[in-house]
């Protein structure tokens, strides 16, 4: 006689279903009988696996489904409690009598012994699918970040090889008389053009840099492209109810003929609740909010929120993006200080800038920019 099989037991359930009480009275029974005689039990919800649900042809939920030993038996539907109690002592006979050589060696048995392992490795697939899928999203953001930022170091760069052009020319080509042909104030235009560029070129540089060191590592983006008319009209009509509250006057720009931007719609939505948040916190009733969207170039998105509040002095500026850090203003009011922090983790991770600009007792506009996604 061939060694027994262990018993193998799937058990499908919803979640979301209701008739939790007759689910947990099955469940239990089954713990009872583990107690009796161990077997393998691996409970599965449909909304995650639903390749399982059709590999067993699972028409309703709970259902119980016997892999080993064969044949394969599927209970499932009214009473389900009671089907389990008729089948136990008929699978203790299987368990014990064992399947005979000849059944067990048969190409259905043999697949049925396999089916633990399939579906294991089912499960693997469809990991290592999403993964795929995942990596590839991010390695297409990354592409067109890539092509983004060379684009912008072009500019500058253009601009500094025109101005030392002309520089070498003017030094090459004197007049007749002897003169330089550029005037000292053109010469000196020159030069602080090229410098001014230089500038431009060290900050996009340091940019990048920063953002690959804190924000790409801190956060893993699901990039996709992102319809931000309707994320903003969506966030705008959630603080809605807490601008009102406080009599603060809401207002939303967005142009009409806006392109997606290309990044992770919830860590955008956590950016803009972040800014309106604290833009409703520290506004006194009766002021102004408005949200505004541009399409600044061919490349990025220019978001602004700005408030009426007490504004931000020019020192604290750039501190505030800083963790932990609140200021004097912020006493009364709820907070860790680390809200204006997350917003630039999740900016710098989609290789954009967030910054503010303020007049102290006039109001302070929060800025931040996103790629624009160019299918
Ligand atoms: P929190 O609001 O939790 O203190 P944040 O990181 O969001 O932390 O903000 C840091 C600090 O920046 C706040 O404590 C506040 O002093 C200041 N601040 C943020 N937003 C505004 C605003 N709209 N107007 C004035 N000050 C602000």
């Amino acid at each position: 006689m061939a060694a027994p099989q262990p018993l193998q037991l799937f058990l499908f359930i919803d979640r979301l279903a209701s008739g939790r009480e007759s689910l947990k009275q099955l469940q239990t029974q089954l713990l009872h009988f583990q107690a009796e005689c161990p077997f393998d039990l691996d409970v599965i919800d449909v909304a995650e696996k639903p390749y399982l649900v059709e590999h067993f042809r699972i028409v309703a939920t709970p259902a119980l489904v016997k892999t080993q030993p064969a044949p394969r038996q599927t209970l499932a539907g009214h009473d389900l409690l009671g089907q389990l109690h008729h089948w136990w002592p008929e699978w203790q006979r299987q368990l014990q009598a064992g399947r005979p050589a000849e059944v067990i060696s048969s190409p259905l048995a043999d697949s049925l012994t396999c089916t633990t392992e399939i579906v294991r490795l089912q499960d693997q697939i469809f990991q290592l699918e999403q993964d795929k899928k995942q990596l590839q999203g991010q390695v297409r953001f990354r592409d067109q970040i890539l092509g983004m930022l060379a684009h912008d170091l072009r500019n500058p760069l253009t601009a500094i090889g025109i101005a030392l052009e002309t520089l070498e020319l003017s030094q090459e080509s004197r007049q007749e008389d002897g003169e330089p042909r550029l005037t000292p104030a053109l010469f000196q235009q020159l030069v602080f053009q090229a410098r001014r560029n230089t500038r431009v070129m060290d900050r996009l540089i340091t940019e990048l840099l920063q953002a690959s060191k804190d924000g790409v590592a801190r956060f893993v983006l699901t990039p996709a492209p992102v319809d931000l008319a309707s994320l903003v009209t969506e966030v705008v009509a959630q603080v809605q109810p807490t601008a009102a509250g406080r009599d603060l006057t809401l207002d939303l720009d967005i142009p009409k003929e806006l392109p997606p931007a290309f990044g992770d719609g919830e860590r955008i939505r956590q950016v803009l609740i972040n800014l309106l948040d604290n833009a409703c916190k520290y506004t006194p009733s009766g002021g102004r909010i408005s949200l505004s969207v541009l399409h600044r170039t061919t490349q990025k998105i220019q978001i602004t929120v700005c408030d009426t509040g007490p504004g931000i002095a020019p020192e604290n500026q750039e501190r505030i993006f800083e963790s932990k850090v609140r200021l004097d203003q912020s006493h009364g009011q709820e907070g860790y200080g680390l809200g204006l922090y997350l917003c630039r983790q999740i900016v710098q991770a989609h290789y954009g800038r967030i910054w503010v600009d303020s007049t102290p007792g006039e109001g302070s506009c929060f800025r931040f920019t996103l790629p624009v996604y160019r299918g």
